[in-house]
């Protein structure tokens, strides 16, 4: 199975989570050049000092924390947690 075969559901997630268009995209292209051993783009946000299930895109990566939950929390389904609180 390839990993073109979780697009959907990546993308899905992203959605639900609030995670911005151009991050997702970054994500599912991180996850073929995992697939095929190449360097990943893109970067964990943390939390606590340890990685969320969250990556951001080389340009998200610039933002400040605060720009970035902001326009995650704007965009989450409200029956999640805020984001990072209970980060995934
Ligand atoms: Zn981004």
């Amino acid at each position: 199975m390839g990993v073109q075969e979780y697009y959907p559901t990546w993308w899905y997630r992203g959605m639900v989570y609030g995670y911005p268009d151009c991050c997702v995209v970054n994500f599912c292209l991180r996850g073929l050049a995992l697939e095929k051993g190449e360097p990943q783009p893109g970067k964990f946000f943390e939390f606590r000092g340890k990685p969320t299930g969250y990556v951001m895109c080389p340009e998200c990566a610039k933002k400040t924390r605060k720009e970035i939950i902001d326009t995650i929390n704007s965009r989450r389904d409200p029956r999640l947690p805020r984001f990072p609180s209970h980060a995934i």
